[in-house]
């Protein structure tokens, strides 16, 4: 038996996922703790060897995930970390909530009332406060009265607040505009952590560092920094630069199945939308949309073969797609770069994104079930 199938894979690596924990630790005050942001699969990288990784080598204590399915598979790989769902949890579900002893983001007194009388056990929560991002939390004019509906909560039975938090809408854009929106948000959760301090209420936590503001707005007031796509080597904002060592940790690959020379006018795959325009070589590529390649990049997309970029001709299909390799030395069973670094030549998630309009966060949670990860040093 191989051990794995050599047909679509993307290799992580926990090394660099190592380094760049390292860098993100040194962008962070001494009061401010790491809390990894690991929803969604560790965005796409894999739950169990990520966490494992955080939590046993990196020294990680903190997890934010979206869901409680995400949260208990994250308690399973780490027995000990504090896990916050960030997410919707519909009440029923509180018993599992406490079961596993994960902090739920609570956006409401009312949603915070229907947690508690579904359970007879206690619920610890951070309180969600929407500051302009227009997503979920409380919302209030001015901090008094959102410290007041806090305070009330406090007093809710079988509720442990533990905390308050905020997310940033732009926090990865340096336009005047947009900063002092995010000064604004900032200002308006530390003023309510004032307030409730005021009103006699210390919390243990609030944090409102997102990837974007670790890089970019680091503030000693924030006891956690909820960094996500960092973690995993990517931009928050393609536009802005990066700490100098962070890397992504993860490359897809896939082989040749066949390579054949065509004449002038052949056509290439589903829709005749390509036709050789002169005498080619065309390799075909065993992986496809199923696999989270997005046929958006029919005709737009490069791969790397031996260190070339060679150009995708022609539709992207479910399984397999094509490629130009005239002038290159490409064989059946070669492998091939789709995200990753061959030779001189590196294609990031970012960069492919960049191709068809989204942004690397969704590329990298894309790649299919089908793909196994696996794992080096
Ligand atoms: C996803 C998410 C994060 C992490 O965002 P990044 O840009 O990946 O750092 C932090 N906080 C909340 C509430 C989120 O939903």
């Amino acid at each position: 038996m191989k051990p794995y199938l050599k047909r679509a894979w993307a290799e992580v690596s926990l090394g660099q996922l190592k380094k760049n924990m390292e860098l993100i630790k040194g962008l962070n005050s001494s009061g401010t703790e790491v809390m990894a942001v690991v929803k969604a699969d560790a965005y796409g990288h894999g739950y169990e060897r990520v966490c494992e990784t955080l939590a046993e080598e990196c020294g990680i204590r903190y997890f934010a995930v979206s869901n409680l399915d995400e949260a208990i598979t994250v308690r399973k790989c780490c027995p000990d970390a504090e896990i916050l769902i960030l997410g919707y949890t519909p009440p029923e579900y509180a018993h599992e909530i406490s079961q596993n002893n994960i902090i739920q983001g609570v956006v409401s007194t009312e949603y915070a009332a229907a947690l508690c009388n579904s359970s007879n056990d206690t619920i610890r929560c951070h309180i969600k406060i929407d500051t302009g991002m227009g997503r979920i939390g409380l919302r209030h004019d001015k901090p008094e009265d959102c410290a007041k509906e806090i305070q009330f909560m406090c007093t809710i039975k079988g509720l442990s607040v533990e905390g308050i938090y905020t997310h940033f809408a732009v926090a990865d854009s340096d336009d005047p505009d947009n900063v002092a929106y995010t000064d604004k948000q900032e200002k308006y959760i530390t003023d309510t952590y004032d307030e409730l301090v005021k009103l006699g209420i210390k919390l243990p936590h609030m944090h409102f560092m997102n990837s974007a503001a670790t890089c970019y707005r680091n503030n000693s007031r924030s006891t956690l920094s909820r960094a996500g796509i960092i973690i995993y080597g990517l931009h928050p904002d393609v536009s802005l630069p990066v700490p100098e060592g962070l890397e992504p940790i993860m490359e897809l690959k896939a082989v040749i199945s066949q390579v054949k020379e065509v004449p002038e006018g052949t056509c290439i795959s589903y829709g005749r939308t390509f036709v050789a325009p002169h005498k080619m070589k065309i390799a075909t590529v065993t992986i496809g949309y199923a696999d989270g390649y997005s046929r958006l990049l029919s005709s737009k997309g490069e791969i790397l073969v031996h260190g070339h970029r060679c150009a995708i001709v022609g539709r992207v299909c479910m399984d397999q797609l094509m490629i130009d390799v005239s002038g290159v030395d490409a064989r059946s069973g070669d492998i091939v770069t789709l995200i990753g670094k061959d030779g001189g030549e590196q294609i990031t998630a970012d960069e492919l994104a960049s191709m068809y309009g989204t942004i690397g966060y969704e590329v990298v949670c894309g790649i299919s079930k089908r793909v196994p990860r696996i794992y080096i040093d």
